[in-house]
């Protein structure tokens, strides 16, 4: 089965807000096994919209659409579809009396334009709007085909296809698709992937993909069959192969599992604490762990100490310290882990410093020189990491090592 993409919005051909509707799309249908050929983007205009559909019609099974169910005048992508596919314009009662609510309970007055969002094609499924006023629908089209039409605005996009939409691509469907997604920090991609050439060439079913994460790689292991517990019997092998291969580099396999959830969830196994104290990061460390639910079991407080003053002041770092080998350095991360820990009363203490350039360079200290101390129960170890990128990336890529130093 093939997909086809079609964004329809002026603003997105003039470059001011971002297509990100066509990349989630894209990866979604991805992991259902449908194979996206085409993707385009047209603006409001309805002479061209109406080609691009028919087009669409022709080559492909699906066309997704998003953006213009509104209730404005430039709005038109119902319209047109409900033309390109032969059928006409009927009332639903459960849109209209939807609609209705909706504006009662604003207080506020419907005009004709709104009243137009309760129209859909004569032969489509509507999708109601948990998020906002226009529905979305899947027109049933000629031969089978369907055109699937998506409210531009990602708040309503997102949870209408994931909770609507993929449940009846997956029923037209024959075969149903089952990934592990295997996720490795600390290792580059091409390192990974070297390791798994031999994986990545035999590969026709399961298939085995590498993505470059920021800080991590992670494999996509994916099998096609009729059932899902076939397909999985297909890819648990090949899983098990990489554990083999990567053993603990492997953090998770599961899809929606983050490096932090996994850290969180062991600091919490083992009842421990942890506080950072965080120069170049300034409270992005903290702010990953944070991300996971239940990072109140095992965080209280951390500490941003940017200034050597500061250092000092909240940590215990040693002035001689500072002076002679200076800020960025393996004595100064060690001093903030044990310091924070300290001060904090953590089992875990995490200390990170270094230079995220551009600027202050020495011949001895590049930019991208961190150095990231751990210490647990007393027993503390510094590595030292040279990273390549921007000051951004350099942060981003400090973070994600000193999560990976926590893990093990
Ligand atoms: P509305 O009822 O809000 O008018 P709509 O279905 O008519 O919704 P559009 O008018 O096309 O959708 O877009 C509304 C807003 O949704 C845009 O201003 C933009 O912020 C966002 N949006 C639209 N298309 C995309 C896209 N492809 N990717 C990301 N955001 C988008
Ligand atoms: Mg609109």
């Amino acid at each position: 089965m093939t997909a086809e993409i079609i964004c329809v919005g002026t603003e997105i051909l003039l470059g001011n807000i971002v297509n990100t509707n066509a990349a989630y799309l894209s990866e979604r249908l991805a992991s259902l096994g449908i194979s996206v050929f085409f993707e385009t983007t047209v603006g409001d205009n309805p002479e061209r919209l109406e080609n691009v559909i028919r087009q669409g019609l022709e080559r492909s099974d699906i066309l997704i659409l998003s953006g213009g169910l509104g209730p404005t005048k430039d709005d038109l992508t119902k319209e047109i579809a409900t033309k390109a596919c032969g059928q006409e314009l009927v009332e639903d009662e459960e849109a209209l009396r939807r609609l209705k609510e909706y504006f009662a309970r604003s207080h506020r007055n419907m005009t004709e334009n709104n009243l137009k969002q309760a129209l859909v094609p004569e032969d489509c499924t509507v999708l109601y709007n948990e998020n906002g006023t226009a529905p979305g629908m899947v027109i049933h089209a000629k031969e089978g085909k369907k055109v699937v039409l998506l409210p531009g605005p990602p708040n309503e996009l997102l949870p209408m296809f994931h909770d609507q939409v993929e449940p009846i691509i997956k029923e037209l469907s024959s075969e149903v698709l089952y990934s592990d997604v295997v996720k490795i920090d600390c290792m580059g991609e091409s390192r990974v992937a070297a390791e798994i050439e031999d994986l990545i060439e035999k590969q026709t079913n399961p298939t085995v993909a590498p993505y470059a994460k920021l800080g991590e790689v992670h494999l996509r292991v994916t099998a096609k069959a009729v059932s899902e517990d076939e397909a999985k019997k297909l890819v648990t092998p090949i899983t098990e192969e990489l554990y083999r291969r990567f053993g603990h580099k492997i953090f998770t396999t599961k899809e929606d599992e983050t490096l932090e959830d996994v850290v969180v969830d062991m600091l919490s196994k083992h009842h421990y604490t942890i506080a950072a104290a965080e120069s170049c990061t300034a409270g992005m460390f903290t702010a990953r762990l944070v991300n996971v639910a239940g990072a109140s079991d095992v965080l209280n407080e951390s500490f941003i100490t940017y200034a050597n003053e500061a250092k000092m002041k909240y940590l215990g770092v040693k002035e001689e310290t500072l002076n002679t080998v200076g800020a960025v350095s393996e004595d100064t991360a060690r001093q903030m882990a044990e310091g924070v820990a300290r001060q904090a009363g953590s089992n875990v203490g995490v200390g990170i410093t270094g230079l995220a350039g551009p600027g202050g360079e020495t011949p001895e200290k590049k930019a991208g020189l961190v150095y990231i101390g751990v210490s647990v129960n007393g027993k503390t170890k510094v590595n030292k990491y040279q990273l390549n990128g921007n000051r951004q990336k350099v942060r981003e890529t400090a973070v994600c090592r000193a999560l990976t130093m926590v893990r093990y």
